[in-house]
C-alpha cells in the first residue's frame, strides 16, 4: 500500500524525526522518537515512531521487525515514566482504520481508565 524510504520529503513525521518540525519530545534514541500527540485522546497520549520512513506497521514489520519490537519497549518505558506503566498501544493501518499520517506511528494511551471499543 505504501512505499518505504529512509526519509520522505513530504512527510510531517519525517520532519519531526529530523528536527525540522517542532514536537513535544518525551524520549528518543538513534532509531526512535516519541512525542506527545497534538490532539490528545487520553491523559497520556504519546506517538512513537521510527526515524526511518515506513508507511505503516505492516511495512515496518516486514522491513525492520527489530525496530517494531523496540517501539513496544519504548511504549512500555514511556508508560512507566509518564503514567502507571499500563497502556494501550494502537497502530491505525489504512484510512478506513483511521490512519491519517502515513509514517508508521504507535499511539501510546494511558494515564486513566480507558473505554472499549472503537466504533
Ligand atoms: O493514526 P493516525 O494517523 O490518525 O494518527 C495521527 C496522529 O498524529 C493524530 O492523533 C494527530 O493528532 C497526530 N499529529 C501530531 N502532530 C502533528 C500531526 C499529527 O501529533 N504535527
Amino acid at each position: 500500500m505504501t512505499e518505504t524510504h529512509a526519509t520522505s520529503s513530504d512527510c510531517i513525521f519525517c520532519a519531526i524525526a529530523t528536527g525540522t518540525m517542532d514536537a513535544d519530545i518525551v524520549k528518543e534514541n538513534d532509531r526512535i522518537i516519541a512525542f506527545r500527540d497534538i490532539n490528545p485522546q487520553a491523559e497520556m497520549h504519546v506517538l512513537v515512531i521510527p526515524r526511518a520512513h515506513h508507511g505503516d506497521v505492516v511495512q515496518l514489520a516486514k522491513a525492520a521487525p527489530e525496530t517494531l519490537a523496540e517501539l513496544v519497549t519504548f511504549a512500555d518505558e514511556i508508560a512507566s515514566e509518564l503514567a502507571d506503566g499500563q497502556f494501550r498501544f494502537i497502530f491505525n493501518s489504512g484510512p478506513q482504520a483511521g490512519q491519517s499520517v502515513f509514517h508508521v506511528h504507535g499511539h501510546v494511551l494511558g494515564g486513566q481508565r480507558l473505554g472499549w471499543t472503537p466504533a
